[in-house]
This record gives C-alpha cells, structure tokens and sequence, in this order.
C-alpha cells in the first residue's frame, strides 16, 4: 500500500499547506527560527526513517546498518570540519537532550553547576529550577548587569563561593559576544568543566563570524535548527577524547534509543552548506541586518539592551515604556511580524509580561533579505511600538508586510 498525503489525509496535510502560507506572509524574526533548505528537507523525509541504527556507526545493535553507518560517519566528518573539533556527537534529538548528555556524562545528580539565569538570557537546560537542569542538579546563577553586558569579575567571584563542577557559558537571548577565554580563568581558577552551549550564535561561530568555543571549552554543544539553518536537532562536541567516550555512552545508552538517521543525513546535508562560501556570505549579512535593525530602533528613540549587537538577535527595553513586551509581542504579531517576548535587565514586569522583546535576523536573512529591507522593516516596528493600540494602523502594516515578503518567496510547495 502507498499513501500520498494529500489524498490519504487532506486534514493533515492543509494544516502544513497552511502553516507554509504562514512562513510565507509573515516577517518571521523570532531569533531562534530560520528557514531550512529544500535538499535538508528532502533527507528529513527520506527512508532513513525507516531504519533502527542503535549504537554508533560501524558499532551498531542493529544489522542493515551499512548506508546509515556511512550518513552518520559523514556528518560527524561534517561537524568535526566545520568547528574544528575532533569528536563530534550527531545524535541528540534536540538541543536539550544534548545538554541533558553533557551533566549525565560529566557529573553525579546533586552536583554543582553554575550557568546563566534565565531571566537574564540564559536557557532552562543551564540548570532553571523547572527543568531537569534544575531539578536533578544543585544549580546557581550568574546574570547581565543593568548594562546587559556579563561582568566576568563578579562571575568569577560567584564560581570562587560556589565551586561548580561545571559552568555553563551561552545563551538564548544575549547580544554580546561571549568571551570564552574569560569563562576559561574562571573554570580554571575553580576547577571546573567549561561548558559552551552556542546553541543560538553556531551558524556565526562556522563562519568566523563569532569568536570559536574551541580551545577554550572542554564541551561545547549546539542546536542545528537556529542560526545553522539545518534541521531541527542537538550535537555535542569536544577535543578531549575521555569526555567524548562520556558523552557517547549518555546519548546511547544513557538517554536515547535509536538515533534519527533521517534527521542525521539532513544535519549532513545542512553541514554541507555550512560549509560552503555561501553561508560566509549568509552569516555576515545576518550580522549586519541585525546592527541595521538596532540603528534603526535607536534612532527612532528605543532603548536597546546593551546598546546594540554583536550577533544576530536585538533586545528592545520598554522599562521606559506604559507598554508591555507581551503588548509589543501582540501588536506586533497583527502587524505580520513575528517576534517574542523577553525579560530585560533590572525587569519590573513578571515573565508572563516582561518589559522586552527580542528579535532576531537569520530568517528574513535566509529569504534573501538585506539591510535596505530591514531598514523598511524596523522602521514599520517603531511605527507598530509607536501606536501601540492602532489596530488599524497594524492591519495596515500587516499587508505592507505580506507584499514585502512576496518578493523573498522561500518554499515553493509545502512538502520536499
Ligand atoms: C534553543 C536552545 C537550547 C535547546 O534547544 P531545543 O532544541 O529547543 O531543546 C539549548 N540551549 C540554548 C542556549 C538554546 O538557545
């Protein structure tokens, strides 16, 4: 029996239909999305997801492993090249998981680490009480000051009265390059693991575009799906071969089962491309559509976290503001473009409101947009924040948004 899916189940298949019209019409700037391409899709889709693969490759549980042995073997190849590293773990099924493995392979439950506050940027896997970072661990914080700017002296006092086993460097929501040979010192002074999660800013560290984790960071893990535009996905890197035989035995056995060959073969593909000439040339425009996006918020009287960036994401402050981040999130959302909420330094407001947003570039970057149209773009932003309850003025914006965008068409068809 075969299925096609729009015959076999139409219900399905006009939620993607819609959700690619979505993609479409809408400015999406949310900093962790980006747009993939069709060939990483194609092995996303493929027969791969078939095939039970557990183990790594040439070691596998499973026989017929001989095509899944070599996808794997060349996205590590792929991985190892790209960040200059010597091992790489490409099974993680999300980033989470890959940071889950790092604590499981490197520490004892009950053990200390200390990574940034969520509040100030950090993520939930760098040890919020929620999740099982925070749960599992005895976890302690380091955050921005007022300046959203890390302080590394008072990190260092805060590493010397907690003695972490291990900390955590990375973030989801800081505009500043991070300065991996400070946190090194640190690590150093007290003893512990250095862990780098560049999960958000990986696509510009491959393209030199972002200082290197590497040598500084014992253990270094990544997203795939962010600003490395492949598909979504976790990995684990490292040059210290004791921790890579840690880090293999916690992805499998330790956490997961079977890997996701076809998730394996599409990261390869999505390597090929960070590989290339072309994502140099990707990754520099995201950086200067977001400095583009900052200057222009500046001049039209916004507060920007730090100042700027460095990166690909922008934190806007309404701390000054009768506004909300959750109001700006909304009216910004009738207005076709996609951002998020966030907490800022010195925030007043709870984490269900906030008194921030962030927005990020890489993917209006990956439609081909360039500074002249996030020039367009964050001035309609200012326009939006500046008549916060104009639902007819953003109704108006929405459209203005929905033809910009039709000149970047992305995807051609909803499935590959
Ligand atoms: C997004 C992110 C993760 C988690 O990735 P998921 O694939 O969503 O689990 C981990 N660390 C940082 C810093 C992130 O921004």
């Amino acid at each position: 029996m075969s299925y096609a899916i729009e015959s076999f189940d139409p219900e399905i298949f006009e939620t993607i239909q819609n959700e690619l019209e979505r993609q479409t019409d809408h400015l999406e700037m949310i900093a962790s999305e980006n747009f993939t391409q069709p060939a990483v899709m194609e092995a996303m889709g493929s027969v791969f997801t078939n095939k039970y693969a557990e183990g790594y490759p040439y070691k596998r549980y499973y026989g017929g492993c001989e095509f899944a042995d070599k996808a794997e073997q060349i996205a590590i190849d792929r991985a190892c090249e790209l960040f200059d590293c010597k091992f790489a773990n490409v099974q993680p099924h999300s980033g989470s998981q890959a940071n889950g493995a790092v604590y499981a392979a490197l520490i004892k439950a009950g053990e200390k680490i200390l990574g940034m506050d969520l509040s100030h940027g950090g993520h939930l896997t760098h040890g919020s009480k929620p999740s099982f970072s925070g749960k599992n661990y005895s976890s302690f914080t380091y955050g921005v000051e007022l300046d959203g700017r890390i302080n590394y002296d008072k990190v260092m006092e805060i590493a010397k009265t907690v003695q972490p086993k291990i900390i955590v460097c990375g973030a989801s929501a800081y505009a500043r390059e991070i300065d991996f040979a400070k946190f090194r010192e640190i690590a150093d002074e007290v003893g512990a693991v250095l862990f780098a999660d560049i999960a958000h800013i990986a696509g510009l560290v491959c393209a030199g575009e972002h200082p290197s984790p590497f040598p500084y960071a014992d253990v270094v893990t990544t997203t795939t799906h962010k600003t490395l535009a492949g598909p979504r996905g976790g990995m684990i890197m490292t040059n210290d071969e004791d921790i890579a035989k840690k880090i293999n035995s916690a992805i499998f056995p330790g956490l997961q089962g079977g890997p996701l060959v076809h998730v394996i073969a599409a990261k390869a593909v999505g390597f090929k491309y960070n590989l290339s000439p072309a994502w140099k040339t990707y990754a520099k425009q995201v950086k200067a559509n977001a400095t583009k996006l900052a200057e222009v918020l500046i001049a039209r009287g916004y507060d920007i976290v730090s100042g700027g960036t460095d990166n690909h994401l922008v934190l806007v402050s309404f701390l000054n503001k009768e506004f909300s981040g959750k109001d700006a999130d909304a009216a910004l959302g009738a207005a076709g473009i996609t951002v998020n909420k966030n907490t800022v330094p010195g925030e007043t407001r709870s984490p269900f409101v906030t008194s921030g947003i962030r927005i990020g570039s890489p993917a209006l970057t990956s439609r081909g947009m360039k500074e002249a149209e996030f020039e367009v773009i964050a001035n309609k932003i200012a326009d939006v924040l500046d008549h916060i309850d104009d639902h007819a003025l953003h109704a108006t914006i929405k459209e203005e948004m929905k033809a910009l965008a039709s000149d970047f068409v992305i995807y051609d068809k909803p499935i590959y």
